[in-house]
Order: structure tokens, then C-alpha cells, then sequence
């Protein structure tokens, strides 16, 4: 029988959630049995045309190349599943969507007339259906293990929606926000990385974004309550996921 033939695309982003799948040491050689892979750099240079069964894609869109090209590839893609923070937000790069693109470019580059960019990093879904997307800056390498083997099964991925919370409740965390006032952004943060930060006694970054219906206005309300100032605030929801939708509304509103 044919394998399903695999594809991972990257656009603007740092590879890390590419890094997570070839991270999967002991799971490697069986996704690598069960699918064939037909495209992805970051692991061998053969790469093999498409059309393909299961295609990942990593990064933003910030370029009118980028714009075009995530077009083609979802025509070439029966499943096609954006992973990380920057496919599924626009990613850190989404803070040039808060400022002019152009005063980073003249900043950073000696000829910024070499630069093709575009004003805003936008999330993969903003410009093509998206059949599913994995949250996290990095990703969870499980929960990439279970969307692919889903998704080639025909079922729909078993992923939590749920927040830090649950997870830091579930390890017997201590929470920091109650015991120490800490601002912490896990009751609004999708689960995904085992509350690690409140593991070390920190509060939670957001990496993995927006939990669904993630309460920002009480959340920030709190925060206020324990001190913290609004430059602060509007910091802290405009860090990994700036562009997903309740993060953004709520930084606007403190801005
Ligand atoms: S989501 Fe984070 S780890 Fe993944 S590619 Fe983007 S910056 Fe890198
Ligand atoms: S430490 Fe953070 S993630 Fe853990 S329970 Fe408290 S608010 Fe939630």
C-alpha cells in the first residue's frame, strides 16, 4: 500500500516547531514508517512533488512572495495543518503590526531598498482554509505526534483547549499569581507546555496563546489589582501571540 506522502513548509519563523518534529527521537522511525517524506528541508534536501496527504507549515506571512506562495501550497495540500505561534498568529514578528514596518527596516538594514516586505505578519488562516492549528512557541512535540497520526487516521485530533490552570492544578503547583502575586497570563493561556513556567515559580508568557474563550478583561483586572501597571500589561499579551484576536483586543485597550 502507498505511504501518505508528508510535506513541511516554512515560512517566517525561527524553525523550532520544524526542530520539534525531528526532536521526536524515539517516534521518528515510526511516523517515518508510516508516511512517506516526500518535502521537508530541514531534514533531507531529496524532496519529492507534490500532491501530498498531511502538509505542516511553520512561520508567518510577512512577504508578498509569502502571500502568494501559501496559496499554491494549499492547493497541492489535502490536510494542511499550520504549527506554532507564528503560523497560527503571525508569531513574535506580529509586534511590527503595532508599530511602522518601515522605521525596522531603515533601523536594521544598511540598504532597505533590498527589502520586500510586508506591513503586518499575519497567521496562515488569514490567507488559506487551515484544516487544523497547533498552538505553542515551540510546539509540543506529543501534541504534534497526536495531530499527525489523527489526521492520517481520518479523526479528529485529541488536543486540550483548555488553560495553564488546569494542568498547573493538576501537578500540585502552588499558584503564584495567590501565593506570591505574580502576574501570571495561565488562566487565558492554552495548556500545552505542563505550566512549566509556574513549575519554577514564575508566571506563565502566553507562548502557548490564547486558550479558547479566554477571559482577558478579568485577567487583566486582577492584575491591576496586584500592581501591575498598564505598559506592563499591554507588554505581556503582546509578546508570543500579539496578533491572536483576544490578546490583541485586550493590549489595544491598555495601550
Ligand atoms: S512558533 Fe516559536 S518556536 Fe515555532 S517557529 Fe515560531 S518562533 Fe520558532
Ligand atoms: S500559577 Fe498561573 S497557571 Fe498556575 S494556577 Fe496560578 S494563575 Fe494558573
Amino acid at each position: 500500500m502507498k505511504k501518505p506522502k508528508l510535506a513541511v513548509w516554512k515560512f517566517s519563523s525561527c524553525d523550532g516547531c520544524q526542530l520539534s518534529l525531528l526532536d521526536c527521537e524515539d517516534e521518528l522511525l515510526a511516523v517515518a514508517g508510516a508516511v512517506e517524506i516526500a518535502y521537508f528541508l530541514e531534514a533531507s534536501s531529496a524532496t519529492v512533488k507534490g500532491p501530498y496527504d498531511l502538509v505542516l507549515v511553520e512561520g508567518s506571512i510577512t512577504t508578498p512572495h509569502d502571500a502568494e506562495r501559501i496559496h499554491e501550497i494549499r492547493r497541492s495540500a489535502k490536510v494542511l495543518v499550520s504549527i506554532g505561534a507564528c503560523a497560527t498568529t503571525g508569531g513574535i514578528q506580529a509586534l511590527r503590526n503595532f508599530a511602522h514596518v518601515g522605521d525596522f527596516v531603515s533601523a536594521v538594514y544598511a540598504h532597505p531598498d533590498y527589502i520586500s516586505t510586508l506591513r503586518t505578519s499575519t497567521a496562515i488562516a488569514d490567507h488559506v482554509p487551515v484544516d487544523f492549528e497547533l498552538q505553542g512557541c515551540p510546539i509540543n512535540k506529543a501534541q504534534l505526534l497526536e495531530v499527525v497520526g489523527a489526521l492520517l487516521a481520518g479523526r479528529r485530533p485529541n488536543v486540550p483547549r483548555h488553560s495553564v490552570c488546569v494542568d498547573c492544578k493538576s501537578a500540585g503547583v502552588p499558584c503564584v499569581m495567590v501565593s506570591r502575586g505574580i502576574a501570571c497570563l495561565g488562566p487565558v493561556t492554552q495548556a500545552g507546555c505542563g505550566a512549566l513556567c509556574p513549575l519554577y515559580a514564575r508566571g506563565c508568557f502566553g507562548c502557548f496563546g490564547p486558550k479558547e474563550q479566554a477571559n482577558t478583561a478579568v485577567l487583566a483586572a486582577h492584575w491591576r489589582e496586584i500592581g501591575v501597571d498598564e505598559p506592563s500589561l499591554v507588554r505581556a499579551f503582546r509578546t508570543f501571540t500579539a496578533n491572536a484576536p483576544d490578546f490583541r483586543r485586550e493590549a489595544t485597550l491598555h495601550e
